[in-house]
């Protein structure tokens, strides 16, 4: 049986008339800068992250770039990252002029160590931009407070993470600002690129909003130098059919998270720790393990994705080697990127898909 590590197919069947009456009532009008679903969609996301404030825009990775500018964050600043996250947390903080200064992961979850924060700060440190990786949670209460005691600016990464909460709260709205992505694979994907900015700070949603496009404030006045980082009216028109069922569809991603961590409960295998106050939005799912590349190629014989998030902590990227950065050693994340493989996890996957994958990682370890 065939079980790819995502299923973007299966995922638009069910709003497939739902997602073509909308194209065509779009297309029909001809309403497509910043229309309607935009504008719909911007406040019903908003509402779903608890946030006052919502910014559609073309994606994750424009989103972070509105986000550190709305908040101030340029040249000579320095912001606190975490060494292990998609690139496109790095390019963010690199775009806007600033350094990203490395802290490691801690071992539980692979999230931005909250003890080794102090160590990384400086009188340049203007922010913090925690990632929310996988889908779970950072720590936010210590950052928040050392971002408090210091008047940092608290950006949370939230592209791995629509639905996930934190002690209660949506992740999203903990930190000054948050950044989405709707990249096609993410638990709420476009069919084309899109992100978001989501914030319940009034100036930061204006500025953000200024910046998504040109800086207007009428027709033919600029306010700022800003960007075209417009969402598209069609994307809109998808997002909003699925984030309809992005609960389920994360209630569903919880209940696979559960029967892999009994299913594949080995010896040879590291799960990530579940927290009863970090709600994962189960984003990927990776297990570590010591054969790492060779369980990959067995799963692959017998027909089952997987794919590695990530590979190399993001200092050792060879793009940095061009770019100011500060990074001390990273054991935490450096041994993660030897051992993490993401194995199938999707609202879509069925019965017997999912016996499918535990069956195949099983018997790699128990032939
Ligand atoms: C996907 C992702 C981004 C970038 O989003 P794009 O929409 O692809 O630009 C940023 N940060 C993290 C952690 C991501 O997973």
């Amino acid at each position: 049986m065939k079980v790819p590590l995502v299923d973007l197919r299966a995922a638009f069947e069910p709003i497939r008339d739902q997602v073509m009456r909308g194209f065509d009532a779009s297309l029909e009008q001809m309403q497509l800068f910043l229309g309607p679903n935009v504008t719909a969609f911007e406040r019903e996301f908003a509402s779903f992250c608890e946030c006052r404030h919502g910014i559609g825009v073309s994606s994750g990775t424009d989103a972070l770039v509105c986000a550190l500018k709305a908040c101030g964050v340029g040249a000579g600043d320095e912001v606190i990252v975490p060494s292990l996250t998609f690139f496109a947390t790095i390019e963010a903080v690199i775009h806007v002029g600033a350094t990203p200064v490395f802290v490691d992961v801690e071992p539980e979850r692979l999230s931005l160590n909250v003890d080794e924060i102090s160590a990384a700060l400086s009188p340049a440190t203007a922010a913090i931009v925690p990632v929310h990786l996988y889908g779970f949670p950072a720590d936010m209460d210590p950052i928040l407070e050392i971002a408090g005691d210091l008047d940092l600016r608290v950006i949370e990464d939230a592209a791995q993470a629509h639905g996930a909460r934190y002690k209660g709260r949506r992740c999203g709205s903990i930190g000054d600002v948050a950044c989405f992505s709707f990249y096609f694979t993410k638990n709420l994907g476009a069919v084309g690129e899109g992100g978001f900015v989501a914030t319940s700070k009034p100036e930061i949603a204006e500025h953000a909003r200024l910046l998504r496009d040109h800086g207007h404030t009428s027709k033919y006045e600029h306010a700022l130098v800003g960007y075209n980082f417009r969402l598209d009216e069609l994307q809109a028109v998808v997002l909003r059919a699925k984030l309809e069922r992005l609960e389920d569809g994360n209630l569903r991603r919880n209940a696979i998270a559960q029967i892999y961590r009994s299913r594949l409960d080995l010896p040879e295998i590291t799960h990530l720790a579940p927290h009863d106050d970090f709600e994962s939005a189960y984003h990927l799912y990776p297990i570590r393990v010591r054969e790492r590349d060779a369980l990959r190629a067995h799963l692959e014989r017998a027909g089952i994705g997987s794919g590695i998030h990530y590979p190399v902590p993001a200092q050792r990227q060879p793009a940095l080697q061009a770019h100011t950065h500060r990074a001390g050693d990273m054991p935490v994340a450096e041994a993660a990127c030897k051992e993490l493989l993401s194995i199938p996890i999707y609202p879509e996957l069925s019965e017997e898909q999912l016996a499918a994958v535990i069956d195949a990682v099983t018997s790699f370890f128990e032939p």
